[in-house]
């Protein structure tokens, strides 16, 4: 076989169920289920106007400087763009982590981190969550070929978060980078966009996909100190991201007026729908994201998903080996969200 015996080794990461036709009621990979700010299609059309036959600019400057202002970072060179915010990650472990090195991670989390090291013939540890969603103090322990740390905040799939102070105390205590994975902040209650000023080994990475409604469109960004952020540079495609994603992204996240109120519309619905699952027995992790995780103490997590497929609602049916198994489902609009409830109730009251 003519492949790396990595690659050859691994399984591969697969993403969630993205049926491209059908009538899904779709709450299975945490997209936002409304429009996103009107202010792209204008972007998207000028940057059509002006024709696509130029390269993109390498850098998404007009990106970079706006960010710069909305998070009061002294430069864009505190920011590198990414297509995605998985571009990002794997610009990063590529970046830090060699083969043989060893990349850390808390379990359960987003799978993905496992692939990425895997790609690079790197080591992975998982380091399980206490049970109340803290972290052990050997999360921030130095350890042999120690590269890279990643910490989702909040975590998928169960939406809690680790508070600022512990998060500058590991970074602290860790011989490597820390990268902080926000692809969720805009759904909690405080974000670590600014840690990167007060510790250089802190990255933040971010993404366009599920607070501004553009999963299809594919941007995400790193903040970090300029001397970490040169570095990333050298290890990304020269133009990772095209000129029709920039320019959106530009004018999406000019419009904070928008995300402030699509984030109230999630987080309202999100506390329904916590609400209703409870309210049906089930156990739910209080979520500080646009979705939440669920267990019922009675009924088996697996033929829920099952039914509610059949009945064209998709949800997320995850098994974690040591942790067990359950359900994360999206936040969609209200009318979604009654659909699901009504249709959870006739599942576990039969
Ligand atoms: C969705 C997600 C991402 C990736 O988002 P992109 O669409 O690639 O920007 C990164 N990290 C976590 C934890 C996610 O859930």
């Amino acid at each position: 076989m003519y492949f790396r015996p990595e690659i050859l080794a691994m399984a591969g990461y697969v993403p969630g169920e993205q049926p491209q036709a059908g009538k899904f009621i779709k709450l299975n990979t945490n997209e936002n289920p409304y429009p996103p700010p009107s202010g792209i299609k204008q972007a998207i059309d000028e940057c059509l106007t002006r024709g696509l036959q130029r390269y993109p600019d390498p850098m998404a400057n007009a990106f970079r400087t706006r960010a710069a202002e909305i998070f009061d970072l002294p430069s864009k060179d505190w920011i590198m763009a990414g297509n995605g915010s998985d571009d990002i990650l794997t610009i990063c472990t590529r970046a830090l982590v060699g083969a043989g090195d060893l990349l850390r991670l808390p379990y359960p989390s987003y799978i993905l981190y496992r692939s990425l090291a895997e790609i690079q013939g790197a080591r992975w540890e998982e380091i399980d969550f206490h049970a109340d969603w803290t972290l052990p103090e050997t999360f921030a322990k130095p350890a042999d070929g120690l590269k890279l740390v990643f910490l989702p905040n909040p975590n998928s799939p169960t939406g809690t978060m680790i508070s600022r102070e512990t998060i500058l105390e590991i970074a602290d205590a860790l011989p490597c980078p820390l990268l902080v994975d926000e692809a969720y902040v805009d759904f909690a209650s405080f974000s670590c966009i600014d840690l990167p000023k007060q510790n250089e080994k802190i990255l933040v990475s971010r993404t366009l996909s599920k607070s501004f409604g553009l999963a299809g469109l594919r941007f995400g960004y790193v903040v970090g100190q300029p001397h970490m952020i040169e570095q990333l540079i050298k290890v990304k495609d020269s133009y990772n991201c095209d000129s029709l994603s920039i320019a959106a992204a530009t004018a999406a996240i000019h419009d904070q007026a928008w995300l402030a109120e699509n984030r109230r519309k999630v987080i309202a619905t999100r506390e329904k729908l916590a609400a209703g699952l409870a309210q049906l027995g089930f156990e739910v992790i209080p979520s500080e994201a646009n979705f939440v995780w669920c267990t019922h103490p009675s009924k088996p997590a697996k033929p829920i998903y099952e039914a509610l497929k059949n009945a064209k609602i998709l949800i997320r049916y995850m098994n974690y080996p040591r942790f067990g198994d359950g359900l994360r489902i999206s936040v969609g609009t209200d009318d979604q969200n009654d659909a699901l409830l009504s249709l959870l109730a006739s599942l576990v009251q039969a």
